[in-house]
């Protein structure tokens, strides 16, 4: 069960020299410089996934405690100085916060982001893909974990297979090329799902990422015996489509072990933070849709952007606030630890 509550209290009125405090790099103890934003909108979902959300009875976080957009951008502009080039926007479901692309596009307005990007369940794409690709989202990742309906269904506890693919193909026909589609593996009940999902990515030149199971439900349900690993998964692909060459890494903390076919039909992807966890090049941030700055997913102390917004904090007093955060980040997650502690949030709380 998740255990601790000990958040670490603001910050207020430290003052250093704004420049000296913005402009110095996000770098951790352990040498990892922090590049990289994810930013949780909304803790709202169109459907259930069981390795993230309750199936009934969940408990959102009124309107009002949610950061507005202008907040976002506030707090994305302190960041993006301070050496943050890629964001990410994620939930929850991002596609069910409204006018969620007028966010895209003040995000894409800010001098030094080079990188936009959103992870979402395609659900609400088909509707909402143009206006997105249009107000500067450059990248999506849509979660896509099985091919059969009644898997779909196991697995999101709500129907939604089809609009999923429609929003894929709608996405596409918009203009973005770089989609890639992940899928959480689960043993015991999606195995059937690898050969039919690595097809459909090979048939529609999409880019497919296997994650392991992580222990972030919220029903506390998780169990090691349910880890599919990803090398079990690539073993699987490789009886099938021939061996799986090792791509090159371009971004060398990219949590993603990247393989292309040898037949020339794309890439596949690992990441298994659970048998082969990749903090040591961790360079990653998040901040939840209430304004809670986290420095990993798992992390049990959080820092409360909100309040110093809120409170009429300067950008000075956020970007301290942001640095503590990166200075107390811990050298790894440590789930294969007898004292590993689950965090109080589940996934759709945090921001995958
Ligand atoms: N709703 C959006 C979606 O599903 O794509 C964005 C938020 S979701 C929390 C982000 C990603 O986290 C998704 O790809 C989802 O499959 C993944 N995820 C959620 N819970 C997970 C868990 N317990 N272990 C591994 N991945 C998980
Ligand atoms: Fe919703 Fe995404 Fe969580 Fe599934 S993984 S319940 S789609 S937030």
């Amino acid at each position: 069960m998740p255990s601790e509550t000990n958040f670490a209290p603001v910050k207020t009125g430290l003052r250093i020299s704004t420049c000296m405090t913005i402009a110095a790099p996000l770098v951790d103890s352990f040498g990892r410089a922090h590049t990289n934003l994810r930013i949780s909108v909304t803790d709202r979902c169109n459907i259930r996934c069981f390795y993230c959300m309750p199936n009934e009875n969940v408990r959102f976080k009124p309107r009002h405690e949610l950061l507005s957009f202008e907040e976002i951008e506030r707090f994305a502009r302190v960041v993006v100085p301070m050496g943050v080039t890629k964001l990410r926007i994620t939930g929850g479901e991002p596609l069910v916060r409204h006018e969620i692309h007028k966010l895209i596009t003040r995000l894409a307005a800010i001098p030094g982001v080079q990188d936009l990007a959103m992870t979402t369940n395609g659900i609400l794409l088909t509707d909402q893909a143009a206006a997105l690709r249009q107000a500067g989202l450059n990248r999506l990742n849509i979660s896509l974990d099985a091919m059969h309906e009644e898997t779909f269904a196991k697995i999101a506890r709500r129907e939604g297979l089809q609009r999923v693919l429609d929003g894929i193909f709608a996405a596409q026909q918009c203009g973005f090329d770089r989609i890639r589609l992940n899928a959480v593996a689960i043993r015991g009940l999606t195995e059937d799902e690898i050969l039919p999902l690595a097809e459909f990515a090979r048939k529609h030149r999409l880019e497919l990422r296997f994650i392991e199971f992580m222990p972030l439900d919220a029903e506390g349900r998780w169990d090691d015996g349910q880890v599919l690993t990803g090398e079990d998964i690539r073993r699987r692909i490789e009886a099938e489509f021939g061996p799986l060459v090792t791509a090159d890494r371009a971004d060398p903390s990219q949590p993603a072990l990247d393989y292309q076919y040898a037949d020339g039909a794309g890439r596949v992807g690992f990441i298994n933070p659970v048998s082969q966890p990749f903090c040591g090049d961790c360079n990653r941030l998040r901040i939840t849709a209430e304004g809670q700055v986290r420095n990993c997913l798992f992390s049990t102390v959080e820092w409360d952007a909100r309040q110093v917004i809120r409170s009429g904090g300067e950008d000075d007093q956020l970007a301290d606030l942001v640095r503590a955060c990166v200075e107390a980040k811990k050298p790894g997650h440590g789930i294969d630890s007898p004292e590993f502690l689950r965090p109080r949030r589940a996934m759709y709380q945090i921001g995958g």
